[in-house]
């Protein structure tokens, strides 16, 4: 629905919200950062959140308020901490994607050991956070939206913070490098082939996003095209073109994607080039990904992290794993060879299917993948009483349940490691467990996000008594 200049209802509603509201500015003293990586301003009574200003500085804030809650916006810095660092990146600001780029990347890391020591404290001492060595250039998943620029120029990059405008970005410093080149060369292309980038409003256009996925060892590139209809003309001409600029690129795959939807990916999907997935080792195991498969987005730092996981469960070649929110098999298959049998437990067809496929890729023969909820699974067993002597668990952002806490309970392995990249709800969850039996031994966040205010976190638990 149009409305006043060509503006949606949200956007026209947003901008009455905004013009109604008072702005003031405040000299104020930032008292903390948020577990966001945003600063915090005491103002009168009230903590107001002012973005990109740190802990120990004194600035000069404009404030407004939204609804019932009150934001801020640097100015001025009248005292600056000596955690500042100009961001690397010209986007940042308007960007999003990163919060952290204003602090040095030492505090970056204080910062996220200062996260986990808040809400996990209290359960042990927390090591020091593993970082990145070269903490840029890790991202091996990148995705750009396409847009119309101005005299027909196609512009590529990411939504602004907060609304639906593409911001341009020719190089993100946090992505794999080779990335930014191919999409160069993709939108170039678009313009000589005359492909319009697919307007959301008017739901017009062909090419909607770009999406590659780059092997770390193996250097295999994977380029998903997403277009709005089945029909790609000069489909072999543009794919051809493509090809000689960057020989690199090992498969191109055709994602057709014609819902309105901010969703990337639609289902059809159609091989143009090569293979259709790319491989990559981790900690010695290959691994097939396809277009749509979760594979962590920073290898470098996800083979110090499942080392540390694994280092921490003492394993003995005559356990037996459980894996659960295996993905695809990631963990299990790196295992596998330290103990008895694996078994895996996972939601996602797709990635059951990829583990499966993985486990004989490597010739694994003890490693077991179910599809389905762990919640459920483990009531399955507990019922069962399957032996199990030590559980991984490495559950999506919210968390693991209380189906899946309590039969582990019932279930009883010696050892529990929680992998977690929202130490929140991990929180939640080692509350119950060791409420119901188990020790907290070992606390070990992992930088698999240089930044961004995301951490990840492993904890070993051992059950008491033991
Ligand atoms: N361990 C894997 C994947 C971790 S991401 C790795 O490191 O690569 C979390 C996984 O949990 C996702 O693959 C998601 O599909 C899966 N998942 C989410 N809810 C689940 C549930 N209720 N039961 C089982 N798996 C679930």
């Amino acid at each position: 629905m149009k409305n006043y200049k060509g503006k949606n209802k949200k956007q026209w509603n947003n901008r009455k919200r905004r013009s109604s509201n008072k702005k003031k500015k405040v000299k104020v003293d930032c008292i903390a950062i948020d577990k966001q990586g945003k600063g915090v301003a005491k103002i009168n009574e009230d903590n107001v959140s002012v973005p990109y200003l740190i802990e120990g500085e004194k600035a000069v804030v404009e404030v407004s308020k939204k609804r019932n809650y009150m934001t801020g916006k640097v100015k001025n810095i009248e005292k600056k901490s000596e955690d500042r660092e100009v961001p690397k990146c010209p986007h940042y600001y308007q960007c999003g994607g990163c919060q952290l780029q204003h602090m040095k990347y030492e505090a970056q890391a204080k910062f996220k050991e200062k996260t986990v020591k808040g809400l996990l404290g209290k359960y042990g001492k927390i090591n020091e956070v593993i970082t990145m060595d070269e903490p840029y250039d890790y991202r091996n998943k990148i995705h750009s939206t396409f847009s119309a620029g101005k005299k027909g120029k196609v512009i590529s990059g990411i939504y602004e913070q907060y609304s639906h405008k593409v911001v341009p970005i020719d190089r993100c410093i946090i992505q794999d490098p080779r990335a930014d080149n191919i999409i160069a060369t993709v939108r170039k292309l678009m313009e000589s082939f005359k492909f319009k980038p697919f307007d959301e409003d008017s739901g017009r256009g062909f090419m909607r996003h770009i999406l590659i996925k780059t092997g770390n060892t193996s250097g295999e590139i994977m380029v998903v095209l997403v277009v709005a209809s089945k029909m790609f003309p000069s489909r072999k001409n543009f794919i051809k073109a493509l090809l000689k600029k960057h020989p690199e690129i090992t498969t191109i795959v055709m994602n057709i994607n014609n819902r309105r939807t901010s969703a990337v990916l639609g289902n059809n999907e159609r091989v143009l080039y090569g293979k259709g997935y790319i491989e990559d080792t981790l900690c010695g195991c290959v691994f097939q990904i396809s277009p749509k498969s979760f594979y962590q987005v920073n290898p470098i730092q996800t083979e110090k992290l499942y080392s540390k996981a694994i280092e921490m469960a003492k394993l003995d070649k005559r356990d037996i794993v459980l894996d659960a929110y295996c993905g695809i098999g990631t963990i299990a298959l790196i295992l596998s060879s330290n103990v008895k049998k694996v078994i895996g437990v996972e939601l996602n067809n797709d990635a059951v299917k990829d583990a499966i496929r993985n486990s004989k890729r490597n010739n694994i023969k003890n490693a077991h993948f179910y599809q389905g909820d762990a919640g459920d699974f483990m009531v399955q067993m507990a019922e069962r009483k399957e032996p199990v002597d030590t559980v991984f668990m490495d559950p999506p952002r919210s968390g693991s349940d209380e189906k899946f806490l309590s039969s582990i309970v019932k279930l009883s392995p010696k050892k529990v490691i929680y992998i977690s990249c929202n130490p929140v709800t991990q929180e939640r969850d080692l509350k119950y467990l060791t409420k119901h039996g188990y020790n907290v031994k070992e606390i070990q966040p992992v930088d698999m996000f240089p930044h961004t205010y995301h951490v990840e976190t492993v904890v070993s638990m051992v059950r008491k008594g033991k």
